[in-house]
């Protein structure tokens, strides 16, 4: 019987090998990676900063501030090819990358596009195509800023909590 952290491998069979052990906490046995120079465990859904693994991008100079995301998966990476470089079966986190929908719709693609209402200045998007496995030591926890997630977007409801976007400080994003 396997007990421990999911396992990131070339040709996934068992069930350690799959998304889903590698999204639960259950499943670990209490191993994770943790908070570089912390015991602080990092845990699926966390919302974090990380430097990509793109040795061009801004992120790795400090002109620009790591990435934004939130952690869906963690595990011990056994790939043949890895685009970090830190070793085979070391503990790396799934982070799905977050953009400001403005910069997003800032793409070729987008730019006829109109959306209504139109974006807030502070509105992320998460993007579903780019899930960056990040070594653990490249993670850090997300403090400068604070996420509020719209899960009644165009809803009917109204729930006690929910805040107009025109209440927003400075240091808040949606
Ligand atoms: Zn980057």
């Amino acid at each position: 019987m396997f007990f421990g952290m999911a396992r990131f491998v070339d040709s996934p069979k068992e069930l350690w090998e799959s998304i889903a052990w590698a999204s639960s906490i259950r499943c670990s046995s209490g191993q994770y990676g943790y908070y570089p120079n912390t015991t602080e465990p990092v845990f699926p859904s966390d919302l974090v900063r990380f430097k990509c693994n793109d040795t061009q991008c801004l992120c790795q100079t400090m002109t620009q501030k790591p990435h934004l995301g939130q952690i869906v998966a963690f595990g011990r990476d056994f790939r043949t090819y890895r685009e970090h470089s830190s070793p085979e079966g070391s503990i790396v986190l799934k982070v799905q990358r977050f953009q400001l929908i403005n910069q997003f719709l800032s793409r070729p693609t987008y730019q006829n596009l109109t959306l209504d209402p139109p974006p807030h200045s502070r509105e992320f998007i998460m993007l579903d195509d780019t899930i960056d496995v990040v070594p653990e030591e490249l993670i850090e926890r997300l403090t400068d800023i604070t996420v509020y997630f719209d899960y009644a977007f165009r809803s009917s409801v109204q729930l006690p909590s929910d805040r107009s976007t025109d209440s927003l400080s400075p240091n808040e994003h949606i």
